[in-house]
């Protein structure tokens, strides 16, 4: 029995015990779901998350109804082939991704899986931090994972198309990212849709000036075909070990030049720790170091997520998963089996 009240309480709890449960064949019961959350209990991003992990591994399942705080999950066998899911909403498709994404990646043959829902999403991993930071990463521990963006779909309008094509592997390497290596390059991405292009263009000018950028690193996507009204900064830094990519999205009534500086901000902190695994990246990892058996990582200070992911992961698993302050910003993650 896992406590969805425990630590940050939110559907990241869900999402870790479905992706674990069907890889691990592990059957478990959820009590307080996002118990934590304004609106408590499964929503429809999160039932979108049960539905593809029930799916993918053939399992018996109880409770999956909407608002409900309670969840039984029985899985079966994990089965590789073409999945398609709708989340009926603009839910995120990253995330529903990253449910099956360890299953499919440990299955018997390929896979291709197609996600309909919100590829933009405030609070969940936008689709351009999901192919340049993510799937790197997880493609380094030996699977070969592809996505691709088929259309944007901005929160709340929703509406996009993700697809993942899953060469699978055995078991996975460890993770080992002691170290960040030398920048080797940074650059910016404005993503405007539906939107007037002055937005982006006084996004770019900041993101120029406060991390001195040439025009060569500045990136000005108008994309016609989204849905939405939607506009995202991505500020990617490349370094020798690991590529990382701070998000941020236009809000109405923020301005252009406030939506760029937070965004630039995150990306000083990251610059200015030293550490190769920003702090989302650093939770998105873990479930996927703990079925490798293996690995370290240096990231920030745990962030609540981070923390509550390794109690989860500790439940469903018999790993430990120590964290050490090394440096002033710096600390290692490591998995103890
Ligand atoms: P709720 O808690 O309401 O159920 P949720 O289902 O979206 O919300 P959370 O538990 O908040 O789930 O998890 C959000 C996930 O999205 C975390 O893994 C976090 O690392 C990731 N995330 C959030 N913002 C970003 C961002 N800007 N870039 C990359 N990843 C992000």
């Amino acid at each position: 029995t896992i406590d969805g009240a425990q630590g940050e309480g939110g559907g990241q709890i869900l999402r870790t015990a479905l992706a674990l449960s069907i890889c691990l064949d592990k059957a478990f019961r959820m009590i307080n779901i996002r118990a934590k959350r304004r609106r408590p209990g499964l929503q429809y991003q999160h039932l979108a998350a049960v539905r593809a992990a029930a799916e993918v591994s053939r399992a018996e399942v109880n409770g999956a109804t909407k608002d409900s705080q309670l969840l039984e999950f029985r899985p079966r066998r994990v089965v590789a082939g073409d999945y398609r899911f709708d989340i009926g909403t603009a839910g995120s498709t990253s995330l529903v991704l990253q449910t099956v994404l360890p299953a499919l990646m440990l299955a018997p043959s390929p896979s291709t899986i197609v996600l309909q829902g919100g590829t933009h999403n405030p609070l969940a991993p936008p689709f351009e931090f999901v192919q340049y930071a993510f799937l790197p990463l997880i493609n380094l521990m030996g699977a070969q994972v592809e996505g691709r963006l088929l259309r944007r779909g901005f929160a709340p309008a929703g509406g996009g198309c993700i697809q993942a094509s899953i060469q699978p592997v055995k078991c996975l390497q460890r993770l080992e990212l002691m170290q960040r290596g030398e920048i080797v390059r940074c650059s910016a991405e404005a993503i405007l849709a539906n939107l007037p292009t002055h937005i982006a263009e006084r996004e770019l000018a900041v993101i120029a000036r406060m991390l001195r950028l040439q025009p060569k690193d500045l990136n000005f996507t108008i994309d016609t075909d989204a849905i939405g009204p939607g506009n995202l900064i991505a500020i990617t830094i490349d370094s020798v070990n690991i590529t990382e990519c701070f998000t941020e999205f236009g809000q109405k009534g923020v301005p252009a030049e406030r939506v760029a500086s937070m965004a630039v901000r995150a990306s000083q902190r990251y610059l200015a720790s030293g550490v190769p695994v920003g702090g989302y990246l650093a939770d998105q990892l873990l479930v996927f170091m703990a079925l490798a058996g293996g690995g370290n990582f240096v990231t920030m200070k745990p962030s609540l997520h981070t923390l509550t992911n390794i109690a989860v992961i500790e439940t469903l698993m018999s790993i430990r998963i120590d964290q050490k302050q090394i440096s002033e910003h710096g600390w290692q993650l490591t998995l103890v089996s």
